[in-house]
C-alpha cells in the first residue's frame, strides 16, 4: 500500500497540504520553472495530463523518502551521520547498502591537530612518524598534529548508533542495480524494491565520466597484517609512515608499520601501479620486509586488509544525474596522489549538510587551489610512467623537509612559498620533464583516447617500458 505521502506526491497536492520536503526546498533554485503547459496551451492538455497520470501511477510503486543514500560506507554514513546532527534529523532518510557493515573491512588513518568529530572511536594516535631511505631514516615529533587511525569496524558501529535509534533514518542492505531521474527527484533500483526520493545520494555506483584527454589512472594497492609478537618489540607512539627498503621494480613500493602496543602493529605493504599483484606477491613481500628489515621471526597474523585506491586526476562529475549527489570515491573526495580521503569524506559531508541546510545548490565538490590539481598531475605522470624514480622523489621530500610541513602540503594547506622551498629539494629536471609531458609532448594517444579505453592500454605501457622482472 503506498503512504499518504506517497498518494500525496504522486496528486502533487500543493505545499500546505503536503508538508514540503527540505530537500525540495533545497533544491529549489536548482528545480526547473513551473510547468505553464497546462494552462497557456490547452490544446496538449489531454496529452500531457496522460503522461502525468500515468507517471504518478507508476510512482505509487514506489517507497518515497526526503533523501536516499546509496551506498552506506565512509561517505554515506558521515553524511547520514552529520545530517543527523542537525534539523534534518527529522526527514525521512533512507540508507542502502549490499553489505551489512559490521566487519572490519578497512582501517582509516589520518592526521588531525585538535580533536575531531570521530574522536571517541580512535583506536591509536602516533606523536612520531618515520621515513626509512637505504641507510637512514628521518622523521620526529609531529608537533600540534597526531596521526590517528580508525577501525572500520568501530566507525560502523558508531554510526549505526547513532542513527538507527533514530526512526526517521532507514537501514536497507540491498544491492543497488541503478539510480535514474524521475520526475522531480530519481529513483534507484535495487534487487529488493524501487525507491524515490527528490535527492539522492550515490557512492556506490561508478560515474560515467567523460573523455578527459591527458589524464592519469593508477592504483594504490596494498595488503596489511595485522601481527602480533610473543615478546616487546615496538614503540607504540612511533609509526613509520613509508619505508622504502624494498625493491622498486619500475614502481613506486614501499612499507608502513604502525604499532598499537609494543606487541601488536599493522604492517602494510603498499604499491603505486596501474595494476594489482597476485595475492601471493603481497604476501612473500611483507614476510621478508619483517624478517630482513624488522628482525622478526616469531610473530603471529591477527587480521588481514587488503585493497585499491584509485589514483587519478580524472574529474569526478558532482552530479551522478539531474538529481543525484556523487559522494566519497566517486565525488571526488580522494587526494589523488595520496589515497587519502577520510578527512575528505567529513568535509563533504558537511558541506552536503551546510547547503541542505541554507537552501543553496548542492555541490559536492571540495574547493581546491587549481596549483594543487598541477602538482598532482605532475607527480601522477612520474608515478605512472617514470614509476622507479618516486623513490628519490620522496627521499628527498623527507630528507630535507619537516614530516609536519609535508603532511600539511598533503594536505593543501601549505602556502605558495612553503611550497616553493618544498619543490626546492626534490630532483627539478624529473619534474621538468614531467611538465613537458603533461602539457606539451603528450602523446597523440592520450590526447584523444577514452578514458575507458586509456585503462586498458596503459598497463601495457607500463609493461612495455619494464626492464627489470617485476616481482
Ligand atoms: C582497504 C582500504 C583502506 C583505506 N585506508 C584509508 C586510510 O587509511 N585513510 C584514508 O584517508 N583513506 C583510506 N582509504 C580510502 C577511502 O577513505 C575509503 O575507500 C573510503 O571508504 C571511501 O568511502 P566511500 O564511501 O566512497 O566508499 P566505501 O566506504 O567503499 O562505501 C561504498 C559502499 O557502497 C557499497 N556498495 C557498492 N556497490 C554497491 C551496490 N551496487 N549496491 C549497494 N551497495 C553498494 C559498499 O558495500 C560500500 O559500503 C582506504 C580504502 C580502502 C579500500
Amino acid at each position: 500500500m503506498p503512504s499518504v505521502r506517497a498518494l500525496c506526491l504522486a496528486l502533487s497536492l500543493p505545499g500546505n497540504v503536503v508538508q514540503q520536503p527540505v530537500s525540495q526546498m533545497a533544491g529549489k533554485k536548482n528545480a526547473a520553472p513551473p510547468k505553464k503547459i497546462l494552462f497557456s496551451k490547452p490544446f496538449f492538455l489531454p496529452f500531457v495530463s496522460l503522461c502525468r497520470f500515468s507517471t504518478r501511477i507508476s510512482r505509487l510503486n514506489l517507497k518515497t523518502y526526503d533523501y536516499i543514500i546509496a551506498g552506506a560506507g565512509a561517505a554515506g554514513l558521515s553524511l547520514a551521520y552529520y545530517m543527523a546532527q542537525t534539523a534534518l534529523k527529522s526527514c525521512s532518510v533512507l540508507l542502502l547498502d549490499m553489505d551489512a557493515k559490521r566487519s572490519n573491512d578497512r582501517t582509516w588513518c589520518f592526521w588531525a591537530s585538535g580533536a575531531t568529530a570521530h574522536d571517541d572511536i580512535v583506536c591509536h594516535k602516533w606523536h612520531n612518524l618515520y621515513f626509512n631511505g637505504d641507510r637512514w631514516q628521518r622523521g620526529g615529533q609531529l608537533g600540534e598534529l597526531s596521526y590517528q587511525m580508525i577501525r572500520g569496524a568501530d566507525f560502523y558501529d558508531k554510526m549505526r548508533r547513532e542513527l538507527e535509534c533514530r526512526p526517521s533514518f532507514e537501514f536497507r542492505q540491498e544491492r543497488v542495480l541503478s539510480i535514474e531521474d524521475c520526475g522531480e527527484g530519481a529513483k534507484v533500483e535495487t534487487t529488493d524494491a524501487q525507491y524515490w526520493a527528490p535527492v539522492v545520494f550515490n557512492s556506490c555506483l561508478r560515474p560515467k565520466l567523460p573523455p578527459q584527454p591527458g589524464t592519469h589512472f593508477l592504483l594504490q594497492h596494498f595488503t596489511g597484517w595485522w601481527i602480533e609478537t610473543e615478546e616487546d618489540r615496538f614503540d607504540p607512539d612511533s609509526g613509520t609512515l613509508m619505508d622504502f627498503r624494498t625493491p622498486q621494480y619500475g614502481s613506486a613500493r614501499f612499507f608502513y608499520l604502525l604499532p598499537l602496543s609494543k606487541r601488536r602493529a599493522l604492517v602494510e605493504y603498499t604499491i603505486f601501479s596501474p595494476e594489482k599483484l597476485q595475492p601471493h606477491h603481497y604476501e612473500e613481500a611483507l614476510q621478508n620486509y619483517l624478517k630482513e628489515q624488522c628482525g622478526l621471526n616469531g610473530y603471529r597474523v591477527c587480521e588481514r586488509e587488503s585493497g585499491a585506491i584509485p589514483m587519478t586526476d580524472k574529474v569526478m562529475p558532482s552530479k551522478y544525474s539531474k538529481h543525484t549527489i556523487n559522494i566519497g570515491t566517486y565525488g571526488g573526495a580522494v587526494k589523488p596522489t595520496t589515497g587519502y580521503a577520510f578527512q575528505n569524506i567529513q568535509q563533504q559531508a558537511k558541506q552536503l549538510v551546510a547547503q541542505l541546510e541554507a537552501g543553496e545548490v548542492l555541490d559536492s565538490r571540495l574547493p581546491q587551489q587549481p596549483r594543487f590539481r598541477f602538482y598532482d598531475r605532475l607527480l601522477l605522470n612520474i608515478l605512472q610512467y617514470y614509476g622507479e624514480e618516486a623513490k628519490g622523489i620522496f627521499c628527498r621530500l623527507f630528507r630535507y623537509s619537516s614530516v609536519p610541513q609535508i603532511l600539511r602540503f598533503l594536505e593543501e594547506q601549505t602556502r605558495l612559498w612553503q611550497e616553493i622551498r618544498i619543490f626546492a629539494t626534490l630532483p627539478i629536471i624529473t619534474f621538468l620533464r614531467a611538465v613537458v609531458r603533461v602539457y606539451i609532448s603528450r602523446p597523440r594517444s592520450m590526447r584523444t583516447m577514452q578514458p575507458e579505453k586509456q585503462k586498458d592500454v596503459l598497463p601495457a605501457m607500463q609493461a612495455k617500458r619494464k626492464t627489470k622482472k617485476v616481482v
